[in-house]
């Protein structure tokens, strides 16, 4: 452990993604001490469509740093095609942006250390004790444990944060039980095989087996997301041939019965999963720690909410951390889960119910083909879930 780290410091962020990392340059540039480890080293491979909602286009707008000055690369996506066996309903889109992922997260992490984060990366970090008004963080590398202090904890460690993280802190993991389906993502190399830039493709599975989203990057590559009902699966794994993984079976099963090309590359993919995507944490926070981002609860992946969710977050936080600082009192938790509510609650009701109803009902098929018709009708849901409060 080297010398700097036995300095008590104001907040220690666990985990460098959208909210981490945009949460620690916010307290570090209003001259907090911080430090951010994460158990990565950038730039870190990560599951996602790079689909960018509004919310999180306004979010880093709002801190001075558009995507333009980040700098990320991004293209407008204007529109989302939902595809359900032969019928595509076309729903305008607002204020999305397409970026890629390991990019953005890279470009976020450089803007906290330049705004004077002190950055520790390839450290798993987990919580410890509370002593002297600080809380323990306990780093580990390959080969050395250690800790720091800090006396207020900022947990962005995604969806593994409660299990992980959290895992010593009863109050947080005590009845936490992520179900539903499970992510798998993978980016696809550069190829005419019929994705056009500036939309998303949303292929609706049958009876809730889950969707597949496609999405050109702005450097070509084509972003293949998909959320998969674990049932759905044993049956594909049954019916698929010896050596296919039945994941990807699945997502090629989907997008044929959708009538859409199997992308270029998809074979040789390298595919990343993530298990139960669905999370809820009883409480958003314990004594001298608050979570954030996927960390504080996580639907399903739709197009575009969940960094968007995590960027916002970050940003509204740190008057709530700011105020643990001076002086730390349990109903911070609670001031931070009114807030959280305001910036993602109803929108992630609105989103299950987008969530399941593209994942295959019985309904999908006729929505669809109405959608097709009158595709007005979903625009007040698209608005809803884009704005920011
Ligand atoms: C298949 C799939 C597709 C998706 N597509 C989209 C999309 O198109 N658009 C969208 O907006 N969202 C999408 N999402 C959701 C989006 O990826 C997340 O909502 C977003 O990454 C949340 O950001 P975060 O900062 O909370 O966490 P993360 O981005 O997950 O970052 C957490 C960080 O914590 C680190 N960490 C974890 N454990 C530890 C530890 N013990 N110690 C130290 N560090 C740790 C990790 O290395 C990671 O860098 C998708 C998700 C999935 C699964």
């Amino acid at each position: 452990m080297s010398r700097d780290l036995e300095q008590l410091w104001d907040v220690c962020v666990v985990g460098g993604g959208p909210a981490g990392s945009l949460a620690a340059r916010q307290l570090a540039l209003g001259g907090r001490k911080v430090v951010l480890v994460d158990k990565a080293n950038f730039p870190r491979p990560k599951a996602c469509g790079g689909c960018l909602g509004g919310v999180g286009v306004d979010a880093l707008e709002s801190v001075g740093l558009p995507l333009q000055r980040l700098p990320v690369k991004s293209l407008p996506l204007e529109q989302l095609d939902i595809r359900c066996n032969q019928v595509t309903a076309s729903l305008q889109l607002l204020r999305r942006r397409v970026v890629s992922r390991d990019e953005l997260d890279a470009a976020l992490l450089a803007r906290a250390e330049e705004s004077g984060t002190h950055v520790i990366t390839g450290n798993k970090a987990s919580l410890g004790i509370v002593e002297d008004s600080a809380r323990r963080v306990i780093l580990h590398d390959d080969k050395h444990n250690g800790f720091l202090r800090a006396k207020l904890v900022l947990v962005a460690a995604g969806l593994s944060a409660v299990k992980d993280v959290c895992r010593g802190v009863e109050s947080l993991t005590a009845g936490y039980r992520p179900h539903g389906r499970f992510g798998l993502a993978a980016s696809l190399p550069t190829a005419d095989d019929g994705y056009a830039a500036h939309r998303v493709t949303m292929a609706c599975g049958r009876n809730g087996e889950g969707y597949v989203g496609l999405v050109r990057l702005p450097d070509g590559r084509l972003d293949v997301a998909a959320a998969l009902a674990p049932e759905a699966m044993n049956q594909t794994r049954r019916s698929t041939q010896p050596g296919k993984t039945t994941a990807t079976g699945l997502v090629e099963r989907i997008l044929n019965d959708c009538d859409l090309p199997k992308p270029a590359g998809f074979d040789l993919a390298n595919w990343q999963a993530v298990a139960a995507l669905r999370r809820k944490p009883r409480r958003l926070g314990a004594d001298r720690v608050l979570l954030l981002g996927d960390a504080s609860g996580y639907v399903e992946p739709f197009t575009g909410e969940g960094m968007g969710w995590a960027l916002r977050q970050a940003v509204d936080i740190v008057p709530i951390a700011n105020q643990a600082l001076e002086n730390w009192e349990p109903k911070i938790v609670d001031a931070w889960a009114r807030r959280h509510w305001r910036i993602v609650g109803r929108r992630q009701t609105r989103c299950s119910w987008i969530c399941k109803f593209v994942g295959g009902t019985r309904w999908t098929p006729h929505v669809v083909r109405a959608l097709t018709i009158a595709p007005w009708v979903a625009s007040p849901l698209i608005r809803a879930i884009d704005q920011h409060s």
